[in-house]
């Protein structure tokens, strides 16, 4: 299904009273359609859109949530010139509003903006546009601080309501309302005074944040009595996902994409995200080097250079771009088949984003994340200065480390969205080879790595991931080895538990900054003491079968069944999977 549409609790609407609002024969169906391929030049409606703008049209009230780049704006924006007056557009930031008053431009809309800026004539000619016979435009974008300070727009809005001109009010980026949202904005607190100024005048909410309490919250807070809510589907049925381990030797990843390049996604387009510039670059340049024919993308390149980048990516004279996050606003090139994660991303949120640039055309297309241990804390302390960016890391981490759940159900339920894994279709590697993992029982290990932290704290050092792993490794000069209980595991085992002790609980992140660099260690954490108690037990999901066979732990831990598919393991594993599988030793490896 590509979207569904949940009425408010006892608010009487049915899923059949909705159908009919995906139909083509209102007053104004016609004149939709036209205005839809005539001013937007585009052919036809996204799903949902066409029934938001039905429901607009009706006069209900709405909240219309959908992901970012999928078309919301269209939806407020082609209802505003099939009316006779004007649509009052709120919007959170006066560059969105720029965006939008440029794009619009361009399809030849009549729209104009108020905000802290605007010159007074201007000002003054909006203000004096709203009750004119003939509206002069027909978006009025306005910042929630112009609602909640002047007077004189309220007074000019109750003028134009009463004159029949206000047609409907838009708020964009809705869940900014909510306290429960990631971005609050106090003066959109006070938004509910234009639904109880304008009771007739239809609200219509757009957001991508789909959580069922930020959006109740919004209802409340924008006195809307009873709204419907569209939920679009965050699912993108034709993307394949994956989880690639990298190795500590960085060339491994870079031999394994140019490999993929060559064969699999021969002449064709793809994205490749990195961490840092620099990456970027080298990637760009070791890519070169195979013949492959990549240009690298950051926003420390001149302007000229990044747009003839993107300009010959998008005309397929460069296959591949490697790009920092840079690289995102604006890309509308509808054939990407591959988006391919260097790094992890800082969030599931911004995964979805970028590897969702892949398969705009709803063809099949792949999304791969190469996880590295070291990336985790390049990450993290990236992110030291968000709010709950170490929180949305660690759901990042355990998106990488799943091993017993289909990868698109954990990202929809991120986005409050059930899905089941048949909804897959096997489109995610843990889906396509079987869930093949068992349990092990890993808390001799994680006493062994807590102590070697405490012993560090009782000598009064930090200690980054980098030693502690060196250290449990051995690999410390001897007088200290006599100290620490060395480890036979291999180097991928320690990583993974290390992420997952620091993913669980066991160990959290300690900053330390310089003027020029954050610095990341190791200190226990919350749940660290419950390894004294002898009845504690940690248990770790891994790979069954690791490719090369040398895993320690796999041969020696308590195991238990894990797969419910496990018959069908062997079989699936030899169909062309996504790609091929890597030859690293990591448990957690595909
Ligand atoms: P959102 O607000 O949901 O993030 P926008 O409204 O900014 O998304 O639209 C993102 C892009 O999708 C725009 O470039 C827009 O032109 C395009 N778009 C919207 N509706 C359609 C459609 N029906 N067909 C093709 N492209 C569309
Ligand atoms: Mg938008
Ligand atoms: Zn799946």
């Amino acid at each position: 299904p590509s979207g569904s549409a949940q009425p408010w609790p006892d608010s009487g609407s049915t899923k059949q009273d909705l159908q009919r609002y995906e139909n083509t024969d209102f007053p104004w169906s016609k004149e939709a359609q036209k205005q839809l391929s005539d001013v937007f030049q585009l052919c036809k409606f996204r799903p949902l859109q066409l029934t938001a703008i039905n429901l607009t049209m009706s006069g209900r009230d709405l909240f219309l949530v959908m992901p970012t780049g999928r078309g919301k704006s269209l939806c407020y924006q082609l209802p505003a010139v099939c009316s006779p007056g004007f649509t009052l557009v709120v919007c959170p930031l006066i560059s969105l509003m720029e965006d939008q008053l440029m794009s619009l431009k361009t399809v030849g809309v009549s729209a104009v903006s108020l905000n802290a800026s605007s010159s007074k004539e201007h000002a003054k000619w909006v203000l004096a546009g709203m009750t004119e016979q003939e509206t002069p435009y027909k978006l009025l974008y306005v910042t929630p601080e112009k609602i909640a300070k002047s007077k004189l727009l309220m007074s000019r809005l109750e003028k134009a309501y009463h004159a029949g001109k206000l047609d409907r009010i838009a708020v964009d980026e809705v869940h900014c309302c909510s306290q429960w949202g990631h971005d609050f904005r106090p003066d959109y607190k006070l938004l509910g005074i234009l639904k109880r100024q304008f009771p007739k005048a239809p609200v219509i909410g757009l957001t991508a944040t789909a959580t069922s309490s930020v959006l109740k919250d919004c209802q409340k807070i924008l006195s809307v009595p009873d709204p419907l809510t569209l939920t679009a589907s965050f699912n993108r049925p034709n993307l394949y996902y994956e989880v690639r381990i990298k190795n500590v030797n960085s060339e491994h990843a870079m031999e394994d994409i140019s490999k993929l390049i060559l064969e699999k996604y021969k002449d064709q387009s793809g994205i490749i995200y990195t961490f840092s510039q620099k990456d970027a670059e080298a990637l760009a340049e070791g890519l070169r080097k195979k013949g492959i024919v990549a240009q690298p993308y950051h926003s420390n390149m001149e302007a000229a250079d990044k747009s003839r980048v993107h300009q010959q990516w998008t005309a397929n004279k460069v296959q591949v771009v490697v790009a920092t996050v840079a690289f995102g606003m604006g890309i509308d090139k509808t054939n990407v088949r591959f988006v391919i994660h260097h790094s992890l991303s800082k969030s599931i949120e911004n995964y979805y984003q970028e590897s969702g640039r892949a398969g705009r055309d709803d063809k099949p297309a792949d999304c791969i994340l190469y996880f590295g241990f070291a990336d985790i804390f390049r990450i993290s302390t990236m992110v030291v200065m968000e709010n709950v960016g170490q929180q949305k890391l660690m759901q990042m981490l355990a998106y990488c480390h799943t091993l017993d759940r289909c990868r698109r159900t954990v990202m929809a339920s991120h986005f409050d969205e059930v899905l089941d894994d048949a909804d897959c279709n096997r489109m995610c590697d843990v889906c396509r080879h079987g869930n093949d993992y068992i349990t092990v029982d890993i808390t001799q290990h994680a006493r062994e790595a807590v102590q070697i932290v405490e012993l560090a704290d009782s000598m009064s050092e930090k200690i980054t991931p980098l030693k502690l792993t060196e250290s449990w490794m051995g690999k410390v000069p001897l007088r200290r080895r006599k100290m620490i209980q060395v480890t036979t595991l291999s180097r991928l085992e320690v990583e993974a538990i290390l992420a997952y002790l620091l993913m669980q609980g066991y160990f959290s992140e300690d900053f330390s900054f310089t003027p020029y660099s954050t610095f990341f260690y190791m200190k226990l954490g919350r749940k660290a003491a419950l390894l004294k108690n002898d009845k504690h037990s940690v248990t770790m999901k891994m790979k069954r079968n690791p490719p090369s066979g040398d895993s320690v732990m796999v041969s020696r831990g308590t195991q238990r069944k894990g797969g419910k598919r496990e018959e069908q393991t062997k079989k699936e594993n030899g169909e062309a999977g996504g790609a091929p599988v890597g030859t690293s030793s990591n448990p957690f490896s595909r």
